[in-house]
């Protein structure tokens, strides 16, 4: 079976080049990535005269690739022919399309042949639950749509996968997913914080943060109702970018993408991904839109993959305001600390930029008083200290959970900044 083969080949090399040292690893990406630049990407029209040297390459982002879809995959599949695709069966021929959530317009779509499809599915499950594999798996995914994806699993031997679409709200597959009782599961935070709210009955051996920004906040909450580490998968749209591994180390998945990174202030970066496995839509110098913060330590493990020490959240997301100096950019990492730091008993919040000059500050009522006027002053607080010019309404009210968009706590809504 060409699937299943796909993907132990890919179980196997992820393992492998796992025990490398840095300087082969280096080598080995090296040659991986020269092979993708010169048979691989070349293929897709966009690229046809494209210079041989990958930093000559243009950098390309979700709005290039939208607007010019049929030019970056191989087999000139158009953004019609896709949306058309997702809207029956998320078949187009042999191929798999699927999009990403978000408002219209900014949705991302993706199209991937089966052996990529095998080939990612072995490459998570080696690098997220290698030791589980033998034991009988059951792996819970639960998100936002069925990007068709997941739906190969479920015929393979070694692995039972179950997936509960999050969109359809956790109480409608609420019994399916305990009596499915599984080992490994896999939802947004919001979910797993969910899951320990409303007490569910599961018993997991892993458990796995993937879709949404994990914040701090979040993290404890969910630790000790699974009385497990919570670990994460980095993943989008555009594929698998970090996984834990067993050491709690959060590595990139360097064995299938090259990083570029460029800076962001305050010592963050946002990645530029080139995706060196991938054949069918091409990604080359891609743009994310994410904040990351790198270790400056490599991970006990011993893995030559490098890790992150934090997701801090969206490019978009960081508050662009004024100040007498010109404009300031306020990441969101340092708005959310400063909000859960002036209260311990603060756990949920949303802090949305409004307008040029305008924030919100949101608090459930079952908040107490004096906590609520803390977070507030702390909020203007720090604009005041990076002498931003703009007011903090405070707003109180239920922060119920949303299963029909990505959760951020700290949101720009200004629209987009380039
Ligand atoms: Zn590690």
């Amino acid at each position: 079976m060409n699937g299943l083969t796909e993907a132990v080949g890919s179980f196997a090399l992820t393992r492998l080049v796992s025990r490398k040292s840095r300087v082969d690893f280096e080598r080995w990406q090296a040659t991986a990535l020269r092979r993708f630049l010169d048979r691989d990407l070349p293929r897709a029209p966009f690229y046809r005269h494209a210079p041989a040297r990958l930093t000559d390459l243009p950098v390309t982002d979700k709005a290039l690739l939208m607007a010019r879809f049929d030019e970056f995959n191989i087999h000139g599949l158009t953004a019609t022919q896709a949306w058309a695709a997702l809207a029956r069966d998320g078949r187009a021929g042999a191929l798999t399309v699927g999009a990403s959530t978000g408002t219209s317009g900014n949705r991302g779509l993706f199209v991937i042949s089966e052996a990529e499809k095998y080939r990612w599915l072995g490459a998570i499950l080696a690098k997220a639950a290698a030791d589980l594999l033998w034991r009988g798996m059951r792996v819970a995914v639960i998100l936002p749509q069925n990007t068709g994806l997941y739906d190969s699993a479920r015929k393979s031997r070694l692995i039972k996968l179950a997936f509960f679409d999050l969109t359809a709200g956790p109480e409608s597959w609420r019994e399916e997913l305990e009596a499915f009782d599984p080992t490994v599961v896999i939802a947004p935070p919001k979910i797993l914080r969910h899951f320990a709210a409303e007490n569910f009955r599961l018993r997991p051996t892993r458990v796995f943060s993937a879709a949404e920004t994990l914040d701090p906040v979040d993290r404890p909450v969910i630790e000790n109702f699974f009385q497990l580490p919570l670990d994460q998968i980095y993943m989008a749209t555009e594929g698998l970018f970090a996984v834990t591994c067993r050491q709690g180390g959060l590595h990139l998945a360097e064995d299938s993408v090259f990083f570029e990174f460029e800076p962001a202030g305050d010592g963050l970066v946002t990645p530029l991904v080139t995706a060196f496995r991938r054949q069918t839509q091409i990604m080359a110098r891609y743009r994310m839109n994410d904040l990351l913060r790198l270790s400056k330590e490599p991970c006990r493990c011993g893995s030559p993959m490098r890790c992150v020490d934090e997701i801090v959240g969206r490019m978009d997301d960081v508050f662009r305001l004024m100040s007498q100096d010109g404009q300031i950019l306020i990441t969101p990492d340092v708005l959310r600390n400063a909000v859960l730091k002036a209260d311990r008993r603060i756990d949920d919040f949303r802090l949305v930029q409004t307008g040029p000059e305008s924030i919100e500050l949101s608090l459930a009522p079952t908040l107490p008083d004096d906590a609520a006027v803390a977070a507030h002053q702390a909020a203007r607080a720090l604009l005041e200290m990076r002498k931003a010019v703009a007011t903090v309404k405070l707003v109180r009210a239920p922060l119920p959970l949303e299963t029909g968009r990505k959760l951020r706590r700290v949101e720009c809504r200004l629209g987009p900044a380039r």
